[in-house]
């Protein structure tokens, strides 16, 4: 699986990092980073999080 984040869109506003359940997702220099991808659960809460489309799983 692979987090995409497509920092020319991400504002780095948390909303994702907030909605993730498994702490996978942080901000780090004014946009997310996925750091604990064998937490995720593929659950899509961060994408659907997400208005800009910022952020995509591939599973
Ligand atoms: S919700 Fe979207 S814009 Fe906000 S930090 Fe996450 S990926 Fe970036
Ligand atoms: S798909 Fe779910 S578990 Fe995985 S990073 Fe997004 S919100 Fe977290």
């Amino acid at each position: 699986m692979f987090i995409a984040v497509y920092k020319d869109k991400c504002t780095g506003c948390g909303s994702c990092v907030s909605t993730c359940q498994n702490q996978v997702l942080v901000i780090e220099d004014g946009s997310c980073r996925a750091v604990r991808t064998k937490n995720c659960r593929y659950c899509m809460d961060c994408v659907a999080s997400c208005d800009l489309g910022a952020i995509k799983v591939f599973v």
